[in-house]
């Protein structure tokens, strides 16, 4: 059978299983294909799963007895650090080689009730560090768009996956643009929603205070649909938020607001093609009728680097309890110290051990008060600075990401530039506000671009309204 999957949404893949125009094995069958004649290429999965049989065998039933939900048969794409019971998840490691998931995290959990099809686990940078999927232990993944350039990252291989159309949506995780940055390169749309919407149970653990997964799907709708199937409340989620205390502001003027950082944009270092494409973008809004107004962020700039202080020190602490002992390659010291020194010097790849390194530095007595204590002040700071903004507006816009996707090993001897692509991320993630990437079309040489849009906290909603209309105007 064949099926156009150019074109296909989950609303339009869930009319045509519910009249019987195809079966949800045709679907899958389709998707699989097209992993067949792509992934080795794109290697945007790590793992295709043994078990899609039974998992179709079971969304099949759902349509026979009329339970199917709109999730149910929809086939999927998951990152390697999020944990499915009885499968391998390694975070792109060689630390966690061999590790099998004991338990579902909340998000699995909650996309089984609905019997959504998991083709399989998909590739990332390694712990989720990294702007374009390159510092993975299992081979650098390619953009779709065009194979010589990176897909962005860490999420880069559930992009690619849905770029490629070797799955429908997919999941990624966030701790500072790793959702948004690949979907802007790869031509898609990705939501980092509010911290506490969805849990973090059974998310490997990066910056605990900065994690959130969410969607990268085609459309703002199929991101919209599997943002409110995997949103929850937790409980074995500490900063999981009670749905009732979770509120969408009303816009302050009919379409809404938008604020932008005009000074933050005229930084260095932001391609002119990006800002091109993004006031064409906030022309075709004004036109709309969006209001736009400048916004002083003078502390927004220093949100990158506050981020390169609190993500390394949070993730260090993390990522101490991989040992070597119970999974990956131990390699033996003549002593204990010395099996934890080899087997994790092994283990970990160079940009891991780069950030343990900084954040055991930024941690240690002496230093704390000067890099951890300062940053988390600055965070907080930064984020009254953007709670004032939305006083007055009801979203703030930048690029995505300042740069288009960049060549397959343009950036990967140097770190400092790679975190640069993180630049109009961080204050999302510090402030713990909602954001969303929404395609915007293509250069002249035919490479994607992007808008970001950021709402208060629990104001998903009113991003998934301006995201609609940005979809219909560009
Ligand atoms: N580019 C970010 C980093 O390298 C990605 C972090 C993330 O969102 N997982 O830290």
């Amino acid at each position: 059978m064949n099926i156009d999957l150019k074109n296909l949404t989950i609303e339009k893949v869930h009319n045509s299983l519910i009249n019987g125009e195809y079966k949800v094995r045709d679907l899958v069958d389709a998707y699989l294909a097209i992993i067949k004649e792509k992934n080795e290429r794109i290697n945007a999965y790590i793992e295709i799963f043994d078990d899609i049989d039974d998992q179709i065998k079971k969304a099949e039933e759902k349509f026979e007895n009329g339970t199917a939900t709109i999730m149910t048969g929809i086939p999927m794409a998951i990152k390697d650090n999020i944990l499915i019971k009885g499968k391998s998840a390694t975070s792109a490691s060689k630390i966690l080689k061999g590790y099998v998931a004991s338990y579902d995290s909340t998000v699995i959990e909650n996309l089984k009730n609905h019997n959504a099809i998991f083709l399989g686990r998909t590739n990332m940078d390694e712990f989720a560090m990294g702007s374009s999927t390159e510092t993975s232990a299992y081979g650098v993944t390619r953009n779709p768009l065009d194979e010589e350039r990176v897909p962005g990252g860490s999420s880069g291989g559930s992009v690619a996956a849905v770029s490629m159309y070797g799955a429908l949506v997919a999941l990624g995780s966030e701790t500072c643009g790793s959702i948004r940055q690949p979907s802007a390169f790869c031509g898609l749309v990705g939501l980092k929603p509010t911290y506490g919407a969805v849990s973090r149970f059974g998310l490997m653990a990066m910056g605990s205070s900065l994690d959130q997964i969410g969607p990268t799907a085609h459309t703002v709708s199929d991101a919209e649909i599997v943002y409110k199937t995997i949103l929850s409340y937790d409980k074995n989620d500490s900063t999981s938020v009670k749905i009732e205390e979770r509120k969408n502001r009303l816009k302050k003027d009919k379409k809404g607001i938008i604020g932008i950082p005009k000074a933050f944009l005229e930084g260095p270092g932001i391609d002119k093609k990006v800002l091109d494409s993004f006031w064409k973008t906030i022309e075709l809004l004004k036109n709309d009728g969006y209001k736009v107004v400048n916004i002083d962020q003078p502390l927004t700039p220093y949100a990158l680097a506050v981020y390169y202080i609190l993500m390394p020190a949070e993730s260090s602490t993390n990522l101490a309890r991989f040992d070597g002992l119970r999974y990956g390659d131990q390699i033996k010291g003549d002593n204990l110290i010395d099996t934890y020194k080899f087997s994790r010097g092994k283990g970990f790849g160079i940009e891991v051990r780069r950030r343990m390194i900084l954040g055991a530095y930024v941690l240690s007595h002496g230093y704390y008060d000067a890099y951890y204590n300062s940053a988390l002040l600055i965070r907080d700071a930064l984020t009254k600075e953007i709670e004032k903004a939305f006083e007055d507006v009801d979203f703030i816009a930048t690029p995505t990401a300042p740069t288009l996707p960049f060549k397959l090993g343009e950036k990967l001897s140097d770190p400092v530039s790679m975190y640069l692509s993180d630049v109009f991320s961080a204050p999302a993630n510090l402030s713990e506000c909602p954001a969303i990437a929404i395609p915007t079309g293509k250069t002249e040489e035919g490479l994607p671009t992007s808008i970001q849009i950021t709402a208060p906290k629990w104001c998903e909603e009113n991003l998934f309204d301006i995201g609609k209309d940005i979809e219909k105007l560009v």
